[in-house]
Parts: structure tokens; sequence; C-alpha cells
């Protein structure tokens, strides 16, 4: 008989967290989880589902127009925000009771409250003590606004899911995927948006080509998107409506504010460093490769490491934890060419480096480029073009890297990933059959790369 009450008690029942304890409880060990919000954590909640769903309902206006090329008639449109909120919520209900659902089929218990560590083998939930041979916490991140005075005026994306109605006038600050994804979602409804980055040009991170074009195709959708610009201040007027003093002195106003300007571990009042866990200056606890922290009988994984926040790489990060804590062992998560997709109007696909990263890494690369207008949009009226980009390595002929902007761009880069993953040539691309007419043929058939001179611009 075990000395403690379980195995194992994860706190937070996200993606990463959901995880780890059905897959822990499979491979025999007695699980507890604890979760103070909804089941699914902030994919399911307040991130990736309602986002996506929120996409599909804002691209529909730009749908009805195109029909049009094509021979329909479509009458007066309007759109109710209140309804597809409340349809959305729905939809997230049916999905917490999945979750709720799939702990219970693996025997994984359930504590609804607010789980916190007393003790390198003891958690505190809902006032009473338990414990468990190892702890893992998995409680994510939270949205982290700048202290700006005004700060209270403007909301995240985790009060976006909620509004009670479509603002006519937003402003959206930040530059990084949410920023992005949100304002298009805004944008596709019919708000007028502006959209805020303090730097040169946005998407940080992302392939320089891919984010010159992105921004050239949001603009081109109506967002007025400014770089270079950021808030100084916001004051609350007396209709309710918001001003926001930038930063070159300058005023602008909207009836929404919307901050999303990265995410914070969720770190805080959870007695982590009580109990001896190290974490990094940002709050986010530091772990080896097999999710440990500094106490050896706490572990962490998902956005609360903060090594990439994304859904699929905490669930991950939960498989080999389990993996490697209750099953055969011997399991490393790669942290290299994950696949990754910005929901955009249009959206961005990516996976592998960036020309610029290629260049450090490798050296001599071979880009190859195709910028078009999808067939689609040949009849539609629309004027959005389609970017696709490989970066050879010239040495050993890998594709290193491939970017794309254009519709579908998640669903394509994902089936390349896999080519990617396995190591796979431009010549292995050259040799496989194009799916005609597709977009995604076009990164089978670019024969002829950038001339040198070109892509070093
Ligand atoms: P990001 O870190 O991606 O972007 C934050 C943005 O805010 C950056 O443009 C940053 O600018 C800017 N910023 C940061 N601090 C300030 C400040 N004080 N004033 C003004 N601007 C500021 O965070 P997100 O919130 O967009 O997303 C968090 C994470 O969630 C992502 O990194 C991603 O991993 C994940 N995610 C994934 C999605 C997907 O897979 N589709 C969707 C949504 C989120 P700068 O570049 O100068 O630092």
């Amino acid at each position: 008989m075990s000395e403690y009450e379980y195995d194992l008690f994860v706190i937070g029942a996200g993606s990463g967290g959901v995880r780890a304890s059905r897959m822990s409880s499979s491979l025999g060990a007695k699980v507890a989880i604890a979760e103070d919000l909804h089941l699914g954590g902030t994919c399911v909640n307040v991130g990736c589902v309602p986002k996506k769903l929120m996409v599909y309902a804002s691209h529909y206006h730009e749908d009805f127009d195109e029909a049009a090329g094509f021979g329909w008639t479509v009458g007066p449109r309007a759109h109710n925000w209140a309804k597809l909120i409340d349809a959305k919520n729905k939809e997230i209900a049916r999905l917490n009771g999945i979750y709720g659902t799939l702990l219970q089929n693996a025997g994984v218990e359930l504590f609804n409250g607010r789980a916190t560590v007393t003790g390198p083998h003891e958690v505190e939930v809902n006032g009473r003590r338990i414990t468990a041979e190892r702890i893992l916490v998995a409680v994510g991140g939270w949205p982290s606004v700048p202290d700006i005075p005004g700060k209270e005026h403007v909301i995240t994306s985790n009060e976006f899911f909620y509004l009670d109605d479509l603002p006519k006038r937003v402003i959206v600050v930040g530059g990084g995927y949410i920023a992005v994804e949100l304002a298009g979602i805004f944008n596709g409804l019919g708000a007028s948006v502006t959209q805020l980055y303090r730097g040169s040009l946005f998407l940080r991170g992302f392939d320089e080509d891919i984010r010159h074009f992105v921004a050239g195709e949001v603009r081109k959708k109506g967002i007025d998107l400014q770089f270079e610009k950021n808030i100084a201040s916001v004051e609350k007027k007396a209709d309710g409506s918001l001003a926001a003093t930038l930063e070159d002195g300058s005023v602008m106003e909207a009836d929404t504010i919307l901050y999303a300007t990265g995410r914070s571990p969720k770190t805080r009042n959870l007695g982590l460093e009580e109990a001896g866990v190290k974490l990094t200056k940002s709050g986010a606890i530091i772990v080896n490769d097999d999710y440990q922290t500094s106490v050896p009988s706490i572990y962490a994984l998902g956005d609360v490491i903060d090594r990439v926040a994304l859904t699929p790489v905490a669930i991950g990060e939960g498989m080999v934890f389990a993996h490697n804590t209750y099953g055969k062992g011997g399991r490393k998560m790669s942290y290299r060419d994950i696949p990754t997709a910005v929901f955009s109007q249009p959206p961005i696909g990516t996976v592998g480096l960036t020309e610029d990263q290629a260049r450090k890494e490798y050296g001599e690369v071979d880009i190859y480029r195709s910028e078009f207008r999808p067939m689609k949009h040949t009849m539609s009226g629309s004027d959005e073009r389609s970017l696709m980009k490989l970066i050879v390595d010239r040495a050993s002929d890998r594709v290193v890297g491939l970017h794309m902007v254009g519709p579908e761009a998640g669903e394509i880069t994902q089936g390349f990933g896999v080519a990617m993953k396995a190591g796979a040539t431009k010549a292995d691309f050259d040799a496989t059959v194009g799916i005609h007419p597709t977009s995604a043929e076009e990164f089978v058939t670019m024969r002829e790369p950038v001339p040198q001179a070109q892509a070093a611009e």
C-alpha cells in the first residue's frame, strides 16, 4: 500500500493536465485532478475552440459577397452577435461535458476547486489536505496587460468571448497570434478595427516574407493596421466610450480596447515557491526533460512552463510525462518542426525554420516562393492572394522551412508537417504528384529557386 492517497495529483484540467491524468491512470496510476474553472482549460473555453468557431462566423461575410461571382443572389444579411455567443457557449458546454466523461471513464477523480501546493507531496483543495506521491502542475497561463493608467477599462481574450454586443469601434493592441486572430474576427463581423503594434512589423518570430504579406492582406480586408504605435493611457468617457492616448500623444476613440499582449504563467499563490519550486523571472516553472521541477516530486507542463504555448504541445508533454513516469519510459518531446497555424484572415501555416533562421543554421539555402491568386478568386471578385514558400538546405537538399498564407493553411501545413518531420528533401517534394487543382500543389511544383540576390533582400 502506498503511503499516499494518490499516486498523482494534477492541478489544472486543461489540455495538458487532462491528457497527463488520463494517460497516467490508464498506465495504472491512481490519479486525481483539480480544476477551479471549466474543464478543458484555455483552449476549450477561451482559446482555440471558440476562436475557430468565431473565425468561421466572421468569414461568412466574405463568402456571401463572393457567392455573387458564381451566380448566386444573396439577399440582405445581418449578423446577430448574441446568437453567435449563445451557440458558441452551448458547444463549449458540450465539450466541457465530454472532458468530464473522459476523466470519469479513465478513472480519474475530479475535484471542483482551486488546489494549492502545501508540501512536496501534499495539496489543499476545498479545505481538504490530500497527499500524493507526485504532483503535476498544469495550470496554464493568463492574459497579461501592461500596467498603463486606465488598464481596468480594457478587455483581454478572456472577456472577448463573452461580450454582450459586437462593439462598433475596436482597438486591438498587440501583434501576436491572438491580436491578429481576434482583430480578424471583429473585422469580419462588421466592427471598425484598428490594430496597434509597438514594433515595426507584427508577428515577430514568423518568416519575414510572411509577416509583410499578411500585413498587406489584412489591410486589404479593412483593418487599420498601425505599426510603431502603442497606447500610453486609457480613459473612460461619460458616454461609456473609451479614449486612448497613444505614446505619440495622439488620441483614438473606441468602444472596446482589447489587449493581446502576451500571456503569463498562472503560478501566483499556488504555494509553489514556498514548496521550493524554482520559477523563471516571468513566473514560469523550470523543468527538466521529464517535466520534473526543482522539487523531485513536483512536475509541470503546458503553458505554465513557458516553452511552446500550444495545445498539441501540452498534450505531447502530457504523454511524455505519463509514459516516462508510469510506463516504459524513454520518451522525449521534440520541440523541432512543430507545425502551427495563425487563424488570421487569410490564415498562416508554418513549420520549420524561417528564412533568417535557416540562413543562420545552414548558411547556404535555396528559397522557393510562389505568390498567386487562388483559383476561387478568379471569379469571386476578391483580391485576396496566397503565398507559399519553401526553404531548402542546399547541402542536404532537405526542406527545412515551409510557410504559407492562404485558405486552409492549417489543414495544408499539417500534412506537410509529417513530410518535414520525416526529413523530406526537395527532391521528395518534386517527386510527389500534385493534386490538381489545389493551392497545395504549389508546394510540389515549385521548380526554380528565387535568384540569390532577390532572396537575400
Ligand atoms: P504573443 O506573445 O504571441 O504576442 C504578444 C504581442 O503583444 C506581441 O506582438 C508583443 O510585441 C506585444 N506586446 C507584449 N507586451 C506589450 C506591451 N507591453 N505593449 C504593447 N505590446 C506588447 O502572445 P499572444 O497573447 O498573441 O498569444 C500567446 C500564445 O498563445 C502564443 O505565443 C501562442 O503560442 C498561443 N496561441 C496560439 C494560437 C494558435 O496556435 N493559432 C492562437 C492564440 C494563441 P513584441 O513582438 O514586440 O514582443
